[in-house]
This record gives C-alpha cells, structure tokens and sequence, in this order.
C-alpha cells in the first residue's frame, strides 16, 4: 500500500514478486526511515495455516513508525495484508517438520527530495520467504562476543523500536564478533557497559537453579532494548510452569560469577527467527566462560518445546495466541 500526506493510505493490493521502482533520493536511501517486522506462519496438524501473535507485530510496527515520524499502519491493515500474502502464499507447503513461512512486513519512505525531514510518501510493503530449521545440525549453543567497543542503542534512541538504522549500526560489532571466532554478538548497555541488554536479533534470558525451583531473570525493557515477542510469550509460559521470572538489570559479572560458582546454570536467546538458541561461550575483554557444560540445558530446552508445540498447534493454544489464516 501507499501513503501520501493528505490522502492517508491507499492502493492496497497483492501483486507478483518483483524489483521495486525508486527515485534516486528517495528517503529511505539517504535517511534511514525505514522499519520492519518479523514473524511466523506454521501449518496446522489439521492442514490450515496460523501465524503466532500477529497482533503484537502490528502493534510494535506501529509502534516503530511514530518514532520515526512515520504514519503508523492501522492494525487491521497492517494484519490484512499478512493474511492476504499468506493466503495467496498457496504454494508454500512444509516439507519438514521445522518449516515455517516467514513473514517480512516493512515500510520506507520514499518521497524524493534531500532535505532532512520526515518524508510525505510512503510504501507499506509485506514478503514472504519459506524458512527451515535454523538449526540443520540439532540445536548447539552459540557463543558469543560482549561488545565493549560498539554500542547498539543510548537512551532517548530508537532501541526499543524495529528499524532499519539498529541495524545498519551493529553489523560491524556482528563482524567484529565472528572475527574473534563467536556466532553473535551481546550488547551492553551504553551508560556503564556493565548491564546486558541482548544479543543480536534475539532476547536473553539466564537460568538461576535448577529443577521446578529454578528462576529466570531476563533484562528489564529499559527502552535500549527491543521488546521481543517471543520473550514476552516466554515469560507467561515459564509463569505458568511455576518459575519465577525476573525482569531487572543484569551485570555481566553477576552473569561471570554465577556461571563461575554455579547458581546460573543456563542462558539462552529467544525471538521468532530461532525461537530459543542457547548460550554456551562467552568471549569478553576482562576473561571468556562457558555456561553450563557445553549441551543445551533442561530449562531452555523444555521451554523450547513448549513454545514450539504451541506454534505447531501440537498442543493447546491457551492464550490464543495462533491467528488462523487460511
Ligand atoms: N532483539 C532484536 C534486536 C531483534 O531484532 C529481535 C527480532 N525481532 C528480537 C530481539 C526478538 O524479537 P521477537 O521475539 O519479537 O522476534
């Protein structure tokens, strides 16, 4: 769909896959207001399609776009045109049991001109791509690089919203991090670089104890970090288990000394692209660590299960958080 200042969104329509016309001053190109979401559609056991919480994409689109002086797309829009592309998406059959079609939905701005102000034309835009296990050999826990030379978001930035620019912003600690030999990096906090915020395109969660008794405590949304979904949808899940679950600063020596004397006995990152990849090494300037003994731990990957039954529809849907599309 197309927006234009006075005549609000218009245009709407489903057309064939192909490269996009712009002017050479659009504005996305040269300013970076340009937001994104992701998110998942999983076939049914009996043969319908669902995507999961599709609700909270549209909400934190439109949360994406007022901080970048975009118009946000009304959430029924924003949820038309997925089920629209899903269900013109026929063809699209799983041929495995981790298959997914992942859904892109994006907006930019593209009226032509130079200076630096929001813009007045806008394209909505919504693709799809089938997506296997993310994990072809099994899941293996990730290490991971503190970045203490780049940061990814300051307070009164555009941390806690999808767009373009944080990204642009963190590809070269990402290179940095797989430089030094780790599959992602881990972004401190911009103030004291003591506090862990998340890693890459995922939340992060650390297990304290073990058993029913164990807690998990994950960064508090301090407005530097994203508010993932999939990390929301974790921590009812992990309520309902009967664990505590904590959201509140985290220093990474508490994260180094807990590993070191026991007490953290997990980590794992979460969001929808690999749903829940555990933790193992930790590269950081002041000394690496290894959580746990190198597997996937109990907690994490119980809870994986958990979320991945629901997404799959292999078990109840209690909080209706499956969309029917087709
Ligand atoms: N943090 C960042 C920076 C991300 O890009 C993502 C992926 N959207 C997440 C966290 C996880 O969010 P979600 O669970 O909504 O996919």
């Amino acid at each position: 769909a197309r927006y234009r200042a006075g005549e609000g969104w218009h245009d709407a329509r489903l057309t064939r896959y192909a490269p996009l016309q712009l002017d050479p001053s659009a504005a996305a190109l040269h300013y970076a207001q340009s937001i994104f979401e992701g998110l998942k559609a999983y076939a049914q056991p009996d043969g319908t399609v669902a995507t999961f919480r599709p609700e909270a994409n549209a909400a934190r689109f439109a949360r994406s776009a007022t901080r970048l002086a975009m118009p946000p797309v009304p959430a029924e829009s924003f949820l038309a045109a997925v089920d629209a592309l899903v269900d013109a998406d026929r063809d699209w059959v799983p041929t495995g049991p981790d298959q997914t079609l992942y859904i892109r939905p994006y907006m930019l701005a593209v009226e032509p001109f130079l200076g630096v102000r929001p813009a007045h034309e806008y394209l909505f835009i919504v693709i799809a791509s089938p997506a296997g296990a993310y994990f072809p050999r099994g899941v293996q826990p990730v290490s991971v690089y503190l970045s203490e030379d780049y940061i990814r978001a300051a307070p009164g930035g555009t941390g806690d919203v999808k767009c373009a620019g944080n990204y642009a912003a963190s590809l070269l600690a990402q290179e940095q991090a797989l430089a030094a030999g780790c599959d992602q990096v881990v972004w401190l906090d911009a103030t004291e670089k003591r506090y862990v915020e998340e890693m890459g395109g995922m939340n992060l969660f650390f297990v304290r104890g073990s058993g029913a008794d164990a807690e998990l405590i994950t960064p508090e949304l301090t407005g530097t970090l994203l508010p993932g979904i999939t990390r929301e949808s974790l921590i009812t899940l992990a309520r309902e288990l009967g664990h505590t679950v904590t959201e509140r600063r985290f220093d990474v020596e508490e994260w180094r000394s807990g590993v070191e004397d026991g007490s953290i006995t997990e980590t794992f990152a979460c969001g929808t692209a690999a749903v829940i990849t555990p933790v193992g090494q930790v590269r950081a300037r002041t000394g690496d660590f290894t959580v746990g003994d190198g597997t996937p731990g109990p907690l994490t990957m119980a809870l994986r299960s958990h979320l991945l039954d629901i997404q799959h529809g292999r078990t109840a849907d209690a909080h209706g958080w499956l969309h029917q599309v087709r």
